[in-house]
């Protein structure tokens, strides 16, 4: 792997890429459902579900989503419950949230159709905002994610870390768009990060760039430092009464304003809590065997005792004590949008 290159040498590398990339493109690239439409809203939708899943998983999601929202003037009209509903096994609803204000944004003001108007809508940085302008209104406007930082940075042979080189990609990549074909242009990189020169094995003998690359390896881009997650122990108390189960929206932290079962993020014991029933007038109710789970957001770890608590006879005082509604599990399951880190503690409940 070489490790220097000379500005004109970088400069002639950069300069072959919408040649080698875009016949590539035209013959290899997938068959995924946002490619079949450049309507802004349609790019925006996808691309922020791309950021959260993998490609396979987002097809779904997507199809469903713009069939049920098939415009931004839909999604700005849409109710919250229905909106969580549909992204529901895509995490991060905020940013979900971000999507509604900026489809209610240009439901009013139309669509920017820059990269620098498009930063200014609520949730869309610079990747997002490159994405769409090149994509939807073919701008020269590179969007420089994880994916291409792995590709220029071994075809460039930079050994520094991914988060040094996204400026520097983003400036040095503008120049060379091709005019007219500036949105296959941004889906060529990511597509051969995606497909060929994936993190490790890269199918280097099947690449486009091949000839020009300087490391033809998965020995860059150099391995970010992950921050450390903070390990946290939270008690889940699953309140039922038969066939009806205890739902409790998130008032803060994490998941704020999500539906969810009622959740204290510290370790109650079974005593602390056969206490606390007994205060609220609800002495009556029956403490399951609590079940252990781990669950996993970005900067923090909830470790989760989840205690199956029976409140039949007892649920209008738990209901008033730790501000529940009692739904059928069906109703739950079938119409609420619970996060992930509640939704695997449905299998928990009988039915
Ligand atoms: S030759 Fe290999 S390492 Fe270089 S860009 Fe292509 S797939 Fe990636």
């Amino acid at each position: 792997m070489e490790q220097t290159i000379t500005d004109a040498a970088r400069a002639a590398l950069y300069a072959e890429l919408p040649a080698l990339l875009l016949p590539w493109y035209d013959k290899n690239k997938r068959d995924l459902p946002w490619r079949a439409n450049k309507d802004p809203y349609r790019v925006l939708v996808s691309e922020l579900m791309l950021q959260q899943t993998r490609v396979e998983a987002a097809r779904e999601h997507y199809i469903r989503f713009v069939r049920e929202l098939p415009t931004a003037a839909a999604l700005a009209a849409c109710p919250e419950d229905k909106l969580f509903k549909l992204w529901e096994g895509l995490g991060y609803y905020s940013r979900a949230r971000n999507l509604q204000k900026a489809a209610q944004e240009v439901s009013e003001h139309g669509f920017p159709c820059t990269a620098e108007g498009l930063k200014k809508l609520p949730g869309v940085g610079e990747y997002t905002a490159g994405a769409v302008a090149s994509i939807a209104f073919e701008q020269p406007a590179p969007a420089v994610d994880g994916n291409v930082v792995r590709v220029l940075s071994r075809y460039l042979g930079d050994a520094l870390p991914a988060a040094q080189l996204r400026k520097r990609y983003a400036e040095e990549l503008a120049p060379v768009y091709p005019a007219g074909r500036c949105g296959d242009f941004t889906q060529s990189l990511m597509e051969l990060g995606a497909t060929v020169c994936a993190p490790s094995s890269p199918l280097c003998l099947a690449c486009p760039l091949l000839g020009g690359c300087r490391t033809k390896s998965d020995a860059l881009p150099i391995p970010e430092k992950k921050p450390e997650r903070r390990k946290t122990p939270v008690t889940m108390l699953l309140f039922y009464a038969g066939e009806r189960v205890a739902i409790w929206r998130r008032k803060e932290g994490v998941l704020r304003g999500m539906y969810a079962f009622y959740t204290e993020e510290r370790a109650l014991t079974e005593g602390g809590l056969a206490a606390r029933l007994a205060a609220c007038g609800a002495g009556g109710a029956k403490i399951g065997q609590p079940t252990a789970h781990r669950h996993v957001f970005s900067h923090i770890e909830w470790e989760i005792a989840a205690y199956p608590v029976d409140c039949a006879g007892c649920e209008a005082e738990v209901a008033s004590s730790f501000g529940v509604v009692f739904y059928p599990l069906s109703e739950v399951k079938a119409a609420l949008s619970l996060p992930s880190a509640y939704r695997w503690a449905l299998r928990l409940f009988k039915g």
